[in-house]
């Protein structure tokens, strides 16, 4: 992915972390409204739209997650907040700039982490940082350099190749990069797209990290587990178009159906007849697992029936439905 920042166009704001950022009032970090995109046919490839007029408002000093499906939309979108795909029609602002009236506050508001592990493999670190900073027209000596490096932990490869640096290292670097000029907003494009468990925990603790010093964090994945581990508010994007949007627990609310777990005293080898025409199985350790709905029965009508046939019960619990059982109702995938 290309910079498109020349050398006159010097976006650098001056500002220290957590102090307030100019571009009025307005509550929003991102707002879009009706954001078309159209990309051209080219050669065999027909048209695509791949945005179908997406309204979405991202409070600041959120930590958000645009959640979808590969080809849904999320580089797209996240491209046009950037400068790096022109909109086909709508309207988007960042920090209160309209990325078409004032372009260059617009995009000093943002970082943004590519998709791609696009690192020159021949830079150091500290070089990136000190180009990219100079592409942003920070002055010297207002430059944290290694004062980011070390909070992404990578100060002590500030000055080793690029190419030396393994997967997670040079993800981190990105995100490092994306923070020489101290934006109030982090954009993070799938930051954990083949990365493996360990360094995918490492690096959502770098993110809540920057998220508690007062960065408002908007992040795309196709992972649920991301999503509902780091988020607190959740938009579910869908071919080009948002399916919802609201607070997590709110998301997970939606979901009526609950499960009860009954644990009888020996383990169960079939389903009691009291169960016949319920969402029942038994599971591997002999527990029998009961998917119902709370607005058409209770755990205690269940509970009465398996006791009124014999049944000798030995612990219950339940469990409430997941982010994954909701983004399959939305998106009937
Ligand atoms: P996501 O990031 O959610 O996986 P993208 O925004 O990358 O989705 O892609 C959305 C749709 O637009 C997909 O169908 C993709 O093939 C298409 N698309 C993305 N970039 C281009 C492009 N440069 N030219 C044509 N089609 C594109
Ligand atoms: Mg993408």
């Amino acid at each position: 992915m290309a910079h498109t920042l020349s050398d006159d166009e010097n976006v650098y704001v001056s500002r220290m972390p957590g102090e307030p950022v100019p571009g009025g009032a307005q509550a929003f970090a991102i707002e879009a409204r009706a954001l078309r995109k159209v990309y051209k046919a080219s050669g065999s490839q027909p048209a695509k739209e791949a945005l179908k007029g997406v309204d979405l408002a991202i409070p600041r000093g959120s930590i958000f997650a645009l959640l979808g499906p590969n080809g849904a939309g999320k580089s797209t979108f996240i491209n046009i907040l950037a400068g790096l795909v022109l909109k086909t029609s709508g309207s988007a602002s960042i920090w209160g700039f309209d990325i078409d009236v004032n372009p260059r506050q617009a995009r000093a508001s943002i970082g943004v982490v590519p998709q791609e592990l696009n690192i020159d493999p021949f830079f150091t670190p500290a070089e990136v940082m000190e180009m990219q900073a100079g592409l942003y027209g920070v002055p010297k000596r207002e430059r944290r350099t290694m004062e980011i490096l070390k909070a992404m932990g990578l100060d002590d490869k500030a000055d080793a190749y690029a190419r030396t640096l393994s997967g997670g290292m040079r993800r981190r670097l990105l995100v490092a990069k994306a923070m020489v000029h101290n934006p109030p907003a982090l954009i993070l494009d799938e930051p954990t797209a083949g990365v493996d468990i360990e360094l995918r925990r490492q690096l959502w603790d770098y993110v809540k990290g920057l998220h508690a010093r007062g960065t408002t964090i908007v992040l795309t994945t196709h992972y649920l587990e991301e999503a509902e581990a780091l988020c607190d508010t959740i938009a579910i994007i869908d071919k080009g178009q948002v399916v919802c949007c609201e607070p997590k627990e709110q998301l997970l609310a939606r979901i009526s159906d609950k499960r009860l777990i009954v644990r009888p005293a020996s383990p169960a080898t079939m389903l009691p007849a009291a169960l016949a025409g319920m969402k029942a199985e038994i599971r591997p350790d002999g527990a029998i697992s009961v998917q119902y709905n709370p607005a058409e029965t209770s755990a205690m009508a269940i509970l009465g029936a398996l006791g009124a046939e014999g049944m000798e019960i030995r612990d219950i619990s339940t469990e409430e439905s997941d982010l994954e059982d909701v983004f399959m109702q939305l998106t009937s995938h």
